[in-house]
């Protein structure tokens, strides 16, 4: 039986709704508190500067950065637009080489591909079968020249884990900067930057439980501090690094939905991640020539991402219209080409197509869950049974 209601929401890493009490939080910054925070000569100012300081230490405390370190941004792209950009325009013209990897989001890799446009030098990472960079591949690409290292942590399609720690050692033992996009990350699974020996660090509210529309760019400070170049020029607000005036009411939700995260990470990681089990093993158990995509343990708890051989993507979505799930990255589902990550992991094209991501959360059920398996293995029942493909191959 499907649970009442609307479309199963099964694709918590595009977005999330927002909390009830992030929401509940948010409301007297649109109306009563409705000041601008850099307009502190009266009282307005001021409530509105307590509220967007007192989120400030609610997202530091979930990475285990201190509050000066957090840089509100519009979201995670523009945080990572600013580090990549930032730190590259600061650091030439001595060093104008570039790492990533192949597994980046789009918001990484494309403002990468634009600085190589321009004259810098870009060196993509491999990964391996499961979406994995080998810290020796990393020590080997560091060169003397090399500005920045930009390294996703946890894979927004495959939920891939990267060894962060690891990473981190290398490049401070090289001098050289490293930015994380660790938006599916940050809320998910334990996220500290001390511990990660990261330098910049990128994520999102609106995919953990907060509004959309804002995000942070953590900057670490000390010595020595890093320095960036803002993307953008005026009142000089968040450190002269983000000229414009605060969303308040959007940060005042973002850290009420650090702090619920905090406060459940253990306990909602352990419950995703049992459902997750459950749905792969359902799925797994009662369909022949399904194949895992990404780490089968260092992986987020919500991910769960599968290839269906013998079948084709876009019917298996369109039969799905029940099950609000995604075939590879939304972002590159526009397109007609298959997702580079699961081309980097070494997917066919045909397999990559025939991919789908279900994406866990704080409010998905064990009925949805069991209800979303049985649609799936009908399905790909049903358009297998009428595949030429896999009827000569079952014969053989
Ligand atoms: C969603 C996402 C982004 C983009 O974040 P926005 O806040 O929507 O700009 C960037 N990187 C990863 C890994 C994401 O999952």
């Amino acid at each position: 039986m499907k649970p009442a209601g609307r479309v199963i929401y099964l694709d918590y890493h595009a977005t999330t709704p927002v909390d009830e009490r992030v929401l509940d939080a948010m409301l007297p910054y649109f109306t009563k508190e409705f000041g601008n925070a850099a307009s502190v000569t009266h009282e307005y100012g001021r409530r509105a500067a307590e509220a967007v300081e007192r989120a400030r230490q609610q997202v530091a405390a979930l990475i285990g950065a201190e509050p000066r370190e957090i840089i509100f941004t519009s979201g995670a792209t523009e945080a990572n637009n600013l580090a990549i950009k930032g730190a590259a325009w600061m650091l030439r013209p001595q060093r104008t080489h570039i790492v990533t990897t192949a597994v980046e989001h789009h918001a990484v890799l494309d403002p990468c591909k634009r600085l190589a446009r321009e004259g810098w030098e870009l060196t993509v990472l491999p990964v391996d079968q499961y979406g994995l960079v080998d810290p020796d591949d990393l020590r080997r690409a560091l060169r003397p020249d090399t500005a920045l290292v930009s390294i996703i942590a946890a894979n927004n399609e495959i939920g891939t884990i990267q060894y962060m720690e690891e990473i981190g050692r290398i490049c401070r033992e090289h001098g050289v900067l490293l930015h994380t996009d660790a938006t599916q990350a940050v809320g998910k699974i334990p996220v500290d930057v001390r511990r990660w020996n990261v330098d910049l660090l990128s994520c999102s509210a609106h995919k953990i439980y907060g509004p959309k529309g804002v995000g942070a760019l953590y900057v670490r400070r000390g010595r020595p501090p890093v320095r960036l170049a803002p993307l953008l020029d005026g009142g000089g607000h968040e450190r002269g690094l983000r000229s414009g005036t605060l969303p308040v009411p959007l940060v005042v939700g973002f850290g009420v939905a650090c702090e619920l995260c905090a406060q459940y990470l253990d306990e909602e990681a352990r419950r995703v991640a049992c459902l997750r089990d459950r749905l792969q093993q359902a799925i797994l158990e009662r369909l022949d020539e399904v194949y895992l995509n990404g780490h089968p343990e260092r992986r987020l708890p919500g991910n769960l991402n599968l290839s269906f051989a013998y079948v084709d993507g876009e019917a298996l979505l369109m039969s799905l219209g029940d099950i609000a799930v995604s075939s590879g990255s939304a972002c590159t589902s526009a397109t007609p080409h298959p997702s580079h990550v699961l081309e980097a992991i070494g997917r066919s094209e045909d397999l990559a197509r025939a991919s789908l991501r279900f994406g866990l959360g704080r409010w998905t059920t064990q009925e949805e869950i069991d209800y979303a398996a049985d649609r799936v293995v009908a399905t790909v029942h049903s358009l297998r049974s009428m595949s030429a493909i896999w009827r000569t191959r079952s014969q053989v």
